[in-house]
């Protein structure tokens, strides 16, 4: 497509956008009274406007039920988690024995790493990419400490070659190779936080295995984000968080996928709670723990309704839209920001670097940029101005136009800021 920098280029662009109806299921931030573009549904994604409305559900039910609401309420409590197993299995492209949602994602990560770390004699290695996510990086280190193992001689992390920003897939499956039988994981950020370049998650599993290895990605920035397929990949366990693109409300709940391979396998080792008991003997409170032949054998406590209830709305609203359309939409509309960034550059003589790849299979809505000379500082100048973006040390500014909810205008008015706001 042939890109416009002007405001009569966005709107016609917007008013062919089927999926320009769902901006108005969302609640935008106001500054000074006017509604901020907000880049930022990689970080928190805006709250749904019926999200009040689900929640109040729950609360109405609680008051009017008590403990009665497990049966009674609207949405039964007891089998609540229940209602998001096809939704969850369409974002990730998975059977409904193989998702389930619980916890938190740092502490699913580790419970996975749980039953899907285990070094046996030589085999204790684990693969990560470089700069991982903070939480990331904390939780593997302290898995491979909690066997006695230390990170420093256990850790593979492949970096960028020197002078480049993402990580070359040829370089991921070196390692892999070089490690061979001493590789016990890989454990991926499925689209890597910082970069926005999106990992080829299909032949990175398919070379763990061949060696022997397991593999998992943390999808915190995939889900909601780029079409998954983790069925069909092969992918042993997987997890994300919900409050990203998946605009389900700060801390909100995470998901796990863990391969049927494995979700229907009783002897795989795990820290089991009464809610992975099977659910036809959950009340007869007898000792022994029969899991359920599905991933739900991983969740260990009743679900967090009020935190789930708004997390039903968002996927709904993916459902309703479809992750094609989304990603057909978000293709473009991220390819405009892309053209944008660099107009904007041209016209002020500045060196804007896009660090995210521009192949379409590397990337997803996000753009991270460097602000050559600026950094910081032009950061919070188009805070300023209303622009809601994100800054992540050491000098990235990170921008991720979501197809649900930004439209082509809101890429085109962010142009006139940061091209008024460079040229002061
Ligand atoms: C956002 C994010 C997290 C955050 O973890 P929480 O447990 O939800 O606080 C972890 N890992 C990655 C890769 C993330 O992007």
């Amino acid at each position: 497509m042939v890109f416009e920098n002007t405001a009569e280029f966005a709107k016609s662009r917007d008013s062919v956008d089927h999926l320009a109806k769902f901006r108005s299921e969302f609640i935008f931030p106001v500054i000074d009274g006017k509604e901020v573009i907000y880049f930022t549904g990689n970080s928190l994604g805006l709250q749904p406007r019926k999200a009040k409305d689900a929640l109040m559900v729950e609360l109405e039910d609680w008051g009017k039920w008590g403990v009665e609401g497990h049966f009674h309420a609207r949405n039964p409590w007891f089998s609540y988690h229940e209602r998001f197993t096809d939704l969850a299995a369409e974002v990730v492209g998975a059977n409904r024995k193989e998702v389930v949602l619980m916890n938190a994602l740092t502490v699913n990560l580790h419970l996975l790493m749980v039953s899907f770390f285990r070094p046996q004699g030589k085999r204790t290695k684990i693969l990560c990419e470089a700069k991982a996510f903070p939480s990331d990086q904390y939780a593997v280190e302290s898995q491979l400490r909690f066997h006695g193992l230390n990170p420093e001689e256990h850790l593979i992390e492949v970096h960028p070659r020197a002078g480049e920003h993402v990580i070359r897939l040829e370089d991921v499956v070196k390692e892999i190779k070089k490690a061979g039988d001493e590789l016990a994981l890989v454990m991926i950020g499925g689209v890597n936080y910082y970069s926005g370049q999106v990992f080829d998650m299909r032949s990175i599993a398919a070379e763990a295995h061949a060696v022997g290895a397991l593999c998992g990605f943390d999808l915190a920035h995939a889900a909601g984000n780029i079409p998954l397929q983790l069925h069909e990949w092969g992918v042993d366990f997987a997890c994300w968080c919900s409050y990203k693109y998946l605009n389900s409300g700060p801390g909100a709940i995470s998901g796990v996928f863990i391969h049927e391979r494995h979700a229907t396998n009783a002897d795989i080792p795990r820290f089991a709670g009464w809610w992975g008991h099977d659910k036809s003997e959950r009340f007869l409170m007898n000792p022994g723990f029969k899991p359920m032949p599905t991933a739900e054998s991983w969740q260990m406590s009743n679900a967090p309704v009020f935190n789930m209830a708004i997390h039903k709305v968002s996927l709904d609203l993916f459902h309703d839209a479809g992750m094609e359309n989304l990603r057909n939409k978000s293709l473009q509309l991220t390819d405009y920001l892309a053209f944008i960034i660099r107009q904007v550059a041209q016209k002020t003589n500045t060196n804007l670097e896009i660090i995210t790849p521009m192949e379409h299979a590397e990337r997803g809505c996000q753009l991270s940029v460097l602000a050559h000379g600026f950094g910081r500082k032009l950061f919070d100048a188009i805070t300023e101005k209303g622009v809601i973006a994100d800054w992540r040390e050491p000098n990235v500014i990170r921008m991720a136009p979501v197809p649900l909810y930004n439209s082509f205008e809101d890429v085109f008015r962010f142009g006139q800021i940061l091209e008024q706001t460079i040229a002061k």
